[in-house]
């Protein structure tokens, strides 16, 4: 089946708003959006419009039911002021695997990712130069039917736009061990990146942020006792020259930055071990002086060191004075997606003008 990406400029761009020296995340978005339709069964052809609101009818069943999905990727500007796209393919296959869980319709991943490209090609002065900067992608999927009976919708919207994003944290992260919440659930839903997830898990980070932490560090939901995730980011452990990481199961969402961090820490001589990680082996590993470092990585945050885990009624402090392999593997990250190093494996693809007059 073969789509046509068809293209309405806006007449007025809001670009003079965009200040890449201020950027607040998820306040200022970009001049264009993509919207498609599914119905009878099958995908329109996507449309590339002026960035605005959508009508939404009391009974769309996504507001009810929570039929819907998302995707997070990063654009970033190289030195030769070309937009690079940072291995969108992998967010279209996750694309496709959490609508699959969720009962939806696939979205064609080649299409998804010449809807970047087009977008990205459209809206292109929107991406900063500046140290850490990028703009963030964000493809999301829901069901549009009206309806109050509970049932798989057979109508549903695809949409893209674009946000400017400046560096994500500015401090290592501070994250919380709750023993009582859970994220997920075995055969749930945790490793889709479904709406519902992140609604679950807001009050007890609230609860956390209340108690002086950023994040929590999510436990699996059946012993109680390993480590999963940060609910937007994976973790990470280092012992020496052997670095830990959650395996991933279907409580834990694959990240793409999780697989392209693995990469390069075996290729910098790193051991990778993807295996069950306790509460009790952190605080075992941190009370023998073993556990040298903690990081997260996710397509927001990049990596970023953890300064403290919290447990119960205790503070577990990491050493963040010594040399960092977080900071290491993170500047190589962040060369390759601006094609300072040399990309040997692939991740990146340069966004060609005039996009649209391919399709
Ligand atoms: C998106 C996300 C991540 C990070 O995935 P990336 O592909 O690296 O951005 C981790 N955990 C959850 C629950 C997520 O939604």
């Amino acid at each position: 089946m073969s789509f046509q990406i068809s293209i309405n400029k806006t007449k007025q761009s809001r670009i003079n708003e965009f200040n890449p020296e201020k950027i607040e995340f998820g306040k200022l978005f970009t001049d264009h959006m993509v919207v498609c339709d599914y119905k009878d069964g099958k995908w329109g052809n996507p449309e590339i419009v002026p960035f605005g609101d959508i009508p939404i009818p009391p009974g769309l069943s996504a507001l009810h039911y929570g039929q819907s999905i998302f995707e997070g990727l990063k654009v970033f500007k190289s030195q030769n002021n070309d937009a690079v796209v940072f291995r969108a393919e992998q967010n279209a296959a996750r694309f496709n695997k959490s609508a699959h869980r969720m009962a939806m319709p696939e979205f064609p991943e080649d299409l998804f990712v010449q809807c970047v490209h087009a977008l990205v090609d459209i809206d292109r002065a929107w991406i900063s130069s500046a140290d850490g900067a990028s703009l963030y992608i964000r493809p999301f999927m829901f069901a549009t039917d009206w309806t109050l009976g509970i049932k798989v919708s057979e109508t549903y919207k695809f949409m893209m736009y674009g946000c400017p994003a400046g560096l994500y944290y500015s401090h290592p992260v501070k994250v919380y061990i709750d023993r009582y919440h859970v994220r997920s659930v075995r055969g749930g839903v945790g490793a889709a990146k479904c709406a519902g997830n992140y609604a679950a898990s807001l009050y007890p980070a609230k609860v956390a942020k209340e108690r002086g932490f950023d994040q929590n560090l999510w436990i699996d939901a059946v012993e109680l006792k390993y480590l999963e995730e940060t609910g937007t980011s994976n973790v990470f452990l280092r012992k020496g020259n052997t670095i830990y990481t959650p395996a991933l199961s279907d409580s834990i969402l694959a990240g793409i930055t999780r697989d392209s961090v693995i990469h390069l820490l075996k290729d910098m001589g790193y051991e990778v071990i993807e295996g069950s990680i306790s509460i009790d082996d952190l605080i075992q590993w941190h009370t023998e002086g073993s556990l040298d470092e903690m990081f997260v990585t996710g397509t927001a945050v990049s990596v970023a060191n953890i300064q403290l885990v919290g447990i119960d009624d205790k503070i577990y402090k990491l050493d963040l004075t010594k040399e960092l392999v977080a900071e290491k593997v993170k500047t190589e990250l962040n060369n390759i997606r601006t094609l300072k190093s040399p990309d040997k494996y692939g991740w990146t693809k340069i966004v060609q003008p005039n996009q649209s007059a391919q399709f």
